[in-house]
């Protein structure tokens, strides 16, 4: 989430934004306006207050979103991350971790 919402730098739309794959504490500092969220289409950093995604100052850190947190929402889907980031939604972040990082994520979402 959100999904379907057009990034306000690139004017790209964005599928799906994949704000729950931040770590907890990323997403109450994104919310809270001290981080920002980065645009999978063109890396950019964009402010987002659980409602809409806005332009922000270019100051402030980016969150990257969490490899684990994404295997664990990819699991709770009942599929491997590997097999979601071949959907439209999931193609934008094929280049956010390396093959065998997502293998691994999946082997061990899978064994919990
Ligand atoms: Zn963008």
């Amino acid at each position: 989430m959100p999904p379907e919402t057009k990034c306000p730098v690139c004017m790209n739309l964005v599928p799906d934004w994949h704000f729950e794959w931040h770590v907890r504490q990323d997403q109450a500092d994104i919310f809270a306006g001290k981080k920002m969220m980065e645009c999978p289409l063109c890396r950019a950093g964009v402010g987002f207050d659980g409602f809409l995604v806005t332009k922000t100052e270019p100051a402030q850190v980016l969150a990257k979103r969490d490899l684990w947190q994404a295997a664990h929402w990819a699991r709770s889907q009942n599929k491997s991350l590997r097999d979601y980031l071949k959907t439209r939604e999931g193609e934008p972040y094929v280049k956010f971790w390396s093959e065998t990082e997502i293998e691994s994520a999946d082997e061990r979402a899978a064994a919990e």
